[in-house]
């Protein structure tokens, strides 16, 4: 099913400004508030939807990426988008600060019984460079990560056997505390992580040695990463779970991949499109010719009309990159140069003397023009 354009769910123009998207968030949020709808699974969608896509907007760099690129540029983003969502504490404790309330801003949620909440692991960033070869086919690259794992000694509890444990005396197990908060929708109250246990309910009596009791140890692993075709400088990827793992047996945190683009030695990319400077000699353009042009595919040999001017764009259908996550593909577009020789042997100065002055060598006006105006439609499509 295709996403909804993060605009449409947030109601608002492609250029509104930050505060009118943090206005709109904040209108939709309140309307669909899960304490306003008891039991309303299609308001708790909204709701999800609407922190979403303000996760994207509101953030500058994330939107532009989505403006450029829509939902593939900002994929693998945040928490769990894409995957299994967000979940409403994850809305909470990212967004709380725009309701405007004290802790987890909303003044909570209560949901009675919610489960213990788990630790997760810190998420990794990676950076990959890619050629433009890489990126035309897509690739899979082995990255080599030193990351926090689970300790095997303690099988990730930390403790030093299995019963060296106690109950945490500030929740007394429970793992949450709760406290009871004025806030603009009324009398509310909160439930959350218990601080001194970080949730687990339990506080370790005897440490692991391998670990000093935090259930990961410093390793190193090689990890594949499938790059798609048609990725670009600055976009992420999140590979899910393959971040550190968790202190004490929670949730991985996941590992975020950066693309950086190295630089071709001829071909210089503009979006899926690719351009090269081909320059000729003077007699090939006035001749005509076949000059060879460089694509991702190796030499391609083109046409050079007779007559040809410089700054004539020759485009190379479908030798471009691919577009990301779709079929279409760029152009390679060969813009043309004509050399002029710095040093002439004297012959050559004899030849182009008598060339000088015969009219059919002087610039023509009209076409000069004409091809100016050709040149500068082809350069803004
Ligand atoms: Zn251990
Ligand atoms: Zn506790």
């Amino acid at each position: 099913m295709a996403k909804k354009d993060y605009y449409e769910i947030l109601g608002i123009d492609r250029n509104a400004s930050q505060s009118e998207i943090k206005a709109a968030y904040r209108k939709l949020a309140l309307k669909y508030h899960p304490d306003k709808n008891p039991g309303d699974p299609t308001t708790e969608e909204r709701f999800k939807e609407a922190a979403e896509a303000y996760e994207v907007l509101g953030d500058e760099e994330k939107r532009a990426r989505y403006d450029r690129y829509g939902h593939a540029g900002v994929k693998g983003e945040g928490r769990g988008f894409g995957g299994e969502g967000m979940t409403m504490e994850d809305i909470f404790s990212q967004f709380g600060d725009i309701f405007g309330g004290g802790f987890g801003g909303f003044g909570g949620f209560s949901t009675g019984g919610r489960s213990r909440r788990a630790n997760k692991g810190a998420n990794l960033r990676v950076k990959v460079r890619l050629t433009l070869d890489d990126i035309s086919k897509g690739v899979e690259k082995k990255i080599k990560v030193n990351k926090y794992v689970s300790c095997k000694a303690c099988k990730s509890t930390g403790a030093r056997d299995g019963s060296a444990y106690s109950n945490c005396s500030t929740c007394h197990g429970s793992g949450q505390v709760t406290k009871v908060a004025n806030t603009f929708l009324g009398q509310m109250q909160t439930t959350s992580t218990c601080p001194s246990c970080g949730g687990e309910g339990k506080t370790i009596t005897s440490k692991c040695t391998e670990c000093y009791g935090e259930g990961i140890v410093k390793s190193t692993e090689v990890i594949p990463i499938n790059i798609p075709a048609g990725v670009a400088e600055g976009m992420q990827m999140s590979v899910s779970g393959k971040g550190n793992a968790a202190r004490r047996g929670g949730m991985n945190g996941d590992l975020i991949v950066v693309i950086e683009e190295e630089k071709h030695p001829e071909l210089i990319r503009d979006g899926n499109d690719l351009i090269y400077n081909l320059y000729v000699s003077f007699p090939e353009a006035a001749l005509g010719s076949h000059v060879e042009v460089p694509t991702l595919e190796g030499k391609v040999k083109i046409k050079i009309d007779p007559g040809t001017q410089p700054g004539k764009i020759l485009r190379l259908r479908g030798k471009g990159l691919p577009e990301l996550n779709s079929y279409g593909r760029g152009d390679l577009l060969a813009n043309i140069n004509v050399w002029i020789p710095r040093k002439l042997s004297r012959e050559e100065k004899e030849m182009l003397e008598k060339l000088k002055d015969s009219t059919n060598f002087k610039p023509d006006k009209e076409q000069i023009d004409k091809s100016f105006f050709e040149r500068m439609k082809n350069v803004f499509h």
